[in-house]
């Protein structure tokens, strides 16, 4: 059958206002692109700790292994109750359960912004399912405990293959792209063993690509040389926590958190989730940017395409993104976070009108 199969999981905070701006988007490529899309919703979070007393059911992990892709709103997991309460981090549960192990963050300043000194267009590439996490490590037993009241220790695992193909995502990205440059983030002067295992692989595959530039920076001068010259980066490489920081970094520069796509992606399963958190600082206020899920729909949307699981998914992913262009060129559409007077709605139909315009 044609088409494609989505589970759509809402989640806290701003997820439902967000994710609500991401169906009338999605319902345009739709109809504009004949994309032919089935999609099912599911409960996570703390509505489904209410009523299955875990914020995430293994039922929903089968829809997640079972559909084409999965679009997840964000998730507050601060505060849910402990682990043994049902309190799992849906997010890490679903990254883990269907090994979506490269987390890939765009961050790129919209011309509308007109923001001078902060073009930036570059990659995280993320590793996605080991690192510093403890909820990475629950399959595998804790990763943080207290050995004693007042000592806590945090294990970050590092492992061979999980590098290089970490490395291995992020060339074949940089290939696609003009810039054709990997920069491997570390801080291999100090966790010799551990970052330098990181350091090991990707020189491996760099050899294996020796007509794309690539460079090693310490994760502190990084955050350094991204703030003053942030144009000098095209796909960064790195390890799980070291890449959910610089990202943010980098979206923030881009012009905000509430543009940055992400997808995690993996063998055979994708997951679009905006890079944010559940903002609960401003839920049920109407001032969330739906941007950054959109734009990580779109990704998912290209993703399929080129799978072969949905051809009209690249055009579609393409008039997401003239889409959300257009939409941000009016400081009336736009949210509160890029300076406008807009909602979430506003943003959200005029990137919708966006899609059918460029159809
Ligand atoms: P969580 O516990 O879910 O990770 P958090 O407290 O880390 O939540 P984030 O959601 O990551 O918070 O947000 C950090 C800041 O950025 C907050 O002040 C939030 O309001 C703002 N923010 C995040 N996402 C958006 C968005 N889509 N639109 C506008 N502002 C946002
Ligand atoms: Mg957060």
């Amino acid at each position: 059958m044609s088409g494609a199969r989505l589970l759509i999981l809402e989640g806290d905070g701003i997820g439902p206002e967000i994710v609500a701006a991401t169906r009338t988007v999605l319902d345009a490529c739709d109809a504009a692109y004949g994309l032919a899309l089935r999609l099912e919703t599911a409960e996570i979070g703390f509505s489904a700790l209410d009523a299955h007393g875990t914020t995430i059911p293994d039922t929903v992990v089968a829809a997640a292994r079972a559909a084409d892709g999965v679009i997840l709103g964000p998730v507050s997991h601060n505060d849910y109750p402990p682990v043994a309460k049902g309190g799992l981090n849906p997010s890490g549960v679903l990254r883990k359960s269907l090994d979506l192990y490269a987390n890939i963050r765009p961050a790129r300043t919209p011309e509308a912004l007109g923001l001078p000194g902060r073009a930036v267009d570059l990659v995280t590439v993320r590793e996605n399912t080991e690192g510093f996490y403890a909820d990475r490590n629950m399959f595998e037993g804790p990763g943080e405990f207290r050995p004693d009241p007042d000592i806590a220790l945090a294990i970050r695992k590092i492992s061979r293959r999980a590098c290089r193909r970490i490395a291995e995502a992020a060339f074949a990205l940089a290939e696609t792209r003009p810039a054709r440059h990997v920069t491997a983030v570390h801080k291999a002067n100090v966790l010799r063993i551990s970052d330098g295992l990181f350091l090991e692989e990707c020189r491996a595959v760099a050899a294996d690509h020796p007509d794309l530039r690539y460079d090693e920076v310490l994760i502190d001068a990084m955050a350094a040389h991204l703030v003053r010259d942030p144009g000098r980066y095209d796909v960064i490489v790195t390890t799980n926590m070291y890449g959910d920081i610089l990202s943010d970094l980098a979206a923030e520069l881009s012009g905000s958190l509430g543009l940055a796509g992400s997808l995690n992606a993996g063998a055979d399963h994708a997951m679009a989730q905006a890079q944010h958190g559940s903002a609960p600082d401003i839920a049920g206020q109407g001032k969330a940017n739906p941007v950054s899920l959109i734009a990580s729909v779109a990704m998912l949307l290209d993703w399929l395409a080129q799978r072969g699981t949905l051809p009209e998914g690249a055009a579609a992913a393409a008039a997401i993104q003239a889409g959300i262009a257009a939409a941000l060129a009016d400081s009336a559409t736009r949210t509160p976070d890029l300076g406008g007077t807009g909602t979430t709605t506003t943003l959200a139909d005029a990137v919708a009108d966006g899609v059918r315009r460029a159809a």
